[in-house]
């Protein structure tokens, strides 16, 4: 048994071992045998789509009196909701922001987009119409905002669900980059396996209220477990200051309907007994993945795991020199976070993994091994190649690493 303060302190004399998920998977992989002696605390990580994700924004937008109460504001175009605080007469709005809500005023742009560009320092356009219906604009940036907060109803999910298409005609879903094509010739997958923080402390033994977590690059915290969470299916409902924020770790991701949001969480698991370390030793081969029916959602045709993370690439590669400069170019089109370059190269720091530009690239000018997946539907074995993921292991890998260090560099204590 080890306390977390005893942990605190070996972290403060520089005697803890501290290790990422990934490490210590390797290490269990390659056979090693790991007591509580070799490892003192595991950072783990995840990266996906959460679409539960809100921000609480105290917003500046005329001098004081000239308006009594705002009833309708928009960010870029997209609908934040005032209140519930008033500020009568104070010339400021409190709003709840949407990461899921869409812009009226630009394209496939919504809260997910909007989040990332605030977090950049870029400007952003206010619209207030107040309850007698005049009309207030103004631009501000992050550092205009008096709280600017993320607040995360349910993220980090330990379980997913996965979704292939059984019928002909393509379906719309929030679970696939575009239309899902089928039958039975498309998989979309979210999830991070055995780095995810809550398959590593399924009994949340240590992830509870109260625990400190990394949000996106920012120190937070966990407010509760998040909504429809039960013991079997827990998620985690999350909170923290977006000024503190690295726009590389959130951001907007475009789906079958419409843009949705994504954010990068990491938390420490503190090894402080048999128990904790025993869970620690989970390996995606150990994690079930329902792939169910894209119509359905909630009904499994069969169950898989998590080693469609494994003999797989994290990013496409290209070869311009293939292109057909067909009009429109798909990747260009459909790439979730506009990472796809007109001149055919791909932007790796928005690139989120997702794999859907060498799917659609007639040309094979973007190429990724996303693997495929064998299940058992309609009495028939279906071999189904990995189209769209919607979880980026790249950045759920680098955000447990950042935390890694900030234990062992002091600026982040248990
Ligand atoms: S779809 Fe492929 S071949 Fe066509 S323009 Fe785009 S990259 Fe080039
Ligand atoms: S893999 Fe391709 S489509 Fe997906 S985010 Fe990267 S560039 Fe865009």
């Amino acid at each position: 048994m080890k306390t977390i303060d005893e942990i605190q302190e070996k972290l403060k004399s520089g005697d803890a071992i501290v290790l990422t998920a990934d490490e210590l998977k390797t290490k269990i992989r390659a056979g090693e045998e790991v007591t509580l002696d070799d490892v003192d605390v595991v950072t783990c990580g995840t990266s996906g789509v959460m679409s539960g994700t809100t921000a609480v924004l105290h917003i500046p937008v005329s001098e004081p009196g000239e308006f009594n109460k705002a009833s309708e504001v928009y960010l870029n175009g997209i609908a934040a909701y005032p209140g519930p605080c008033p500020n009568e007469l104070l010339g400021t709005v409190d709003v709840i922001l949407y990461g899921t809500n869409h812009s009226k005023t630009i394209e496939d742009y919504g809260g997910g987009f909007l989040l990332k560009d605030l977090v950049e320092g870029k400007e952003v356009d206010v619209q207030v119409i107040d309850n007698e219906g005049n009309e207030f604009n103004t631009k501000i940036t992050k550092d205009d905002l008096g709280t600017a907060r993320i607040i995360g109803t349910r993220m980090a999910f330990k379980n997913y669900n996965s979704f292939t298409n059984p019928d002909k005609k393509a379906q719309k879903s929030i679970f696939n980059v575009a239309p899902m094509e089928g039958p039975y010739n498309s998989y979309s997958f979210s999830g991070c396996g055995e780095i995810n923080p809550l398959e590593n402390d399924p009994e949340q033994n240590v992830i509870k209220q109260g625990t400190k977590i990394l949000l996106n690059g920012a120190q937070g915290v966990v407010i509760d477990n998040g909504t429809r969470s039960t013991s079997e299916k827990p998620n985690l409902m999350l909170t923290a200051d977006i000024k503190d924020m690295n726009s590389y770790y959130l951001g907007g991701y475009k789906t079958g309907m419409g843009p949705e949001i994504f954010n990068s969480v990491a938390i420490p698991i503190p090894v402080l007994n048999e128990k904790i370390l025993e869970n620690l030793k989970v390996l995606n081969k150990d994690i079930a993945l329902p792939v169910c029916d894209i119509h359905g959602r909630h009904l499994p045709i069969d169950t898989i795991d998590y080693t469609v993370w494994e003999d797989v690439d994290y990013r496409p590669t290209t070869d311009p020199d293939k292109c057909f400069n067909c009009i429109p170019c798909l990747p260009e089109l459909y790439c979730p976070v506009n990472a796809y370059k007109k001149d055919k190269t791909i932007d790796s720091d928005l690139c989120y993994g997702c794999g859907f530009c060498a799917y659609v690239c007639p040309r094979g000018v973007p190429s990724i091994n996303l693997g495929k997946i064998t299940i058992e539907a309609e009495g028939k074995e279906r071999n189904i190649s990995v189209t769209c993921r919607q979880s980026d292991k790249v950045r759920a890998l680098k955000i447990a690493e950042d935390l890694k260090n900030a234990l062992l560099d002091g600026s982040f204590e248990l």
